[in-house]
């Protein structure tokens, strides 16, 4: 039994998974890895170089930094520039480009911008600070909504009114839903986010495996996880059959975190969303409910309803939907670098351009 992390990494039973999907492979097969944690791993790892050429990996929208909407950036840097503010945020939303600048141009134009590593910590600052609006920047995933949900729950019992979120949840089942009902769909088979099946379960991926008859695997983000997740994927596609299976049963029960997504929807309702370099896809975001309007920044300052334009030459959009890799990107490691990103995906640490900059730029530059 595998008890340490290094074991996950381990390039002998690497090397045994590996010769397993070999062992199984006959044909091609289009496999979607939905996390950006996992597309990291895959590239910084080799993982795709090692795999048996019948296996497509593409990648998924599973960034919530690349996906966040231009118009919540542009919320956040018109938040951000108001003096009263203390404008708190995970460090790797400081660098995204909104439609003209980022939240770190706003900071050293005199913004009080701070990276935090928790909401909890703006909410101490909260406390610390009654004179001043303290706006965490709540973005991310079934993961991270939780956490936001709590600290709004806390807000309120405490009456610290000078907290709000501006909160821009993204679902993943919907996305998956919408890929696979797109005609220019080509994935055949799915690893799910472990992380994220371990807050919600897997009972919604059920249905959509039924619906689609297509093969679920939640997996982890581990590169050892990946390969026994693509071993079971590819088992299944070969045989015919389209099931949901769980690799990551270290985190992930059949029902989730029920506290957690109880305390979710306490706070959050859901809501049809706009993804970046993807648009508006139905049911797959989640908004601070009426009720807890007062800690909702995004009405606290009035900046609802905002509208701006997607750059036309960033294509992180058909890139998140796994129809083009970073590499068939023209702007890719030229005018697009992380030093001067283009579009979300060159700018997050789990952004599938970054990971392509990272690890392959002289490769891709080359050809
Ligand atoms: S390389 Fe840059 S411009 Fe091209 S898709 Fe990626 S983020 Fe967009």
């Amino acid at each position: 039994m595998i008890k340490y992390l290094s074991e996950y990494r381990d390039p002998v039973n690497a090397k045994k998974i590996l010769a397993q999907i070999r062992k199984v492979v006959t044909r091609p097969w289009v496999i979607m890895e939905v996390c950006g944690g996992q597309t990291h791993a895959i590239v910084r790892s080799g993982m795709d170089q090692a795999l048996p050429a019948e296996i497509d990996l593409v990648h998924g929208p599973g960034c919530p930094v690349c996906v966040t909407p231009l118009e919540t950036i542009d919320r956040a840097l018109a938040i951000a520039a108001k003096p009263e503010v203390i404008f708190c945020s995970f460090g790797d939303m400081l660098r995204v480009p909104g439609s003209g600048k980022d939240l770190l141009t706003v900071r050293s134009a005199g913004g009080d911008v701070r990276i935090v590593y928790s909401p909890l910590e703006a909410l101490e600052l909260a406390r610390q600070n009654p004179e001043r609006q303290v706006v965490f920047l709540a973005i991310g995933f079934e993961t991270t909504a939780p956490g936001n949900a709590m600290a709004i729950v806390q807000a309120e019992r405490e009456g610290l009114h000078n907290f709000s979120e501006l909160a821009c949840h993204v679902l993943v089942p919907p996305a998956i839903t919408a890929l696979l009902g797109s005609p220019e769909n080509r994935v055949q088979g799915y690893l799910a986010a472990g992380h994220v099946c371990t807050v919600m379960g897997l009972t919604e991926y059920e249905e959509i495996s039924r619906r689609y008859k297509v093969p679920i695997v939640a997996t982890g983000l581990e590169p050892n996880d990946i390969l026994e997740g693509l071993l079971m994927l590819v088992r299944q596609l070969e045989a015919g059959r389209f099931e949901v299976e769980n690799q990551y049963k270290r985190s992930v029960r059949h029902q989730g975190n029920v506290l957690a997504r109880q305390m979710v929807s306490e706070v959050f309702e859901v809501v049809d969303q706009k993804w970046r370099g993807i648009g508006e896809l139905p049911a797959s975001g989640l908004r601070i409910r009426q009720r807890f309007a007062v800690f909702d920044a995004a009405r606290k300052f009035g900046c609802e309803s905002l509208q701006v334009e997607e750059s036309k030459i960033c294509i992180s959009g058909v890139v998140l939907q796994g129809l083009k890799k970073p590499g068939d990107c023209p702007a890719f490691g030229r005018e697009c670098k992380p030093e001067h990103p283009l579009g979300a995906t060159m700018v997050s640490g789990e952004g599938a351009c970054s990971a392509y900059y990272k690890y392959k730029l002289p490769i891709i530059l080359s050809v």
